[in-house]
């Protein structure tokens, strides 16, 4: 993350790595993605989205679909927003990939509203 931010062009209004190495924290657990909460970072890995990380044959759709998801949900922290009790939202919490095949690529009506309120009460980011 910070090597992101210092590539990152001066007019960027937000930035996102996309990795396919595994991003644990030691003694943790493992994490699909982190982002600074309100800040500019945010960084997705797709080690373990992928199928054949669970031994399963390669789904390229389910991977596409899986990282959109994840990649809302970092951006959604980034824009500050928090984890979300609806585990269809994509700002649910998952610490499973079942979890995330069981969101929706998209934020659900209450996340959504915080969103536009950030974006309007900002004049735009
Ligand atoms: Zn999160
Ligand atoms: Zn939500």
């Amino acid at each position: 993350m910070k090597m992101l931010a210092q590539s990152a062009p001066p007019d960027a209004t937000r930035v996102l790595g996309v990795t396919d190495v595994d991003l644990s924290i030691p003694m943790l657990t493992f994490l699909f993605g982190q982002a600074n909460l309100d800040g500019p970072i945010a960084v997705v890995s797709l080690c373990r989205l992928h199928q054949e990380f669970y031994g399963l044959p390669e789904n390229e759709n389910l991977l596409r679909e899986r990282a959109v998801k994840e990649v809302l949900h970092e951006l959604g922290h980034t824009f500050g927003l928090a984890h979300c009790p609806d585990p269809k939202c994509a700002m649910s919490l998952a610490t499973h990939i079942e979890l995330v095949d069981g969101k929706e690529a998209q934020y659900c009506e209450r996340c959504g509203a915080q969103l536009v309120e950030r974006f309007t009460s900002r004049g735009g980011v």
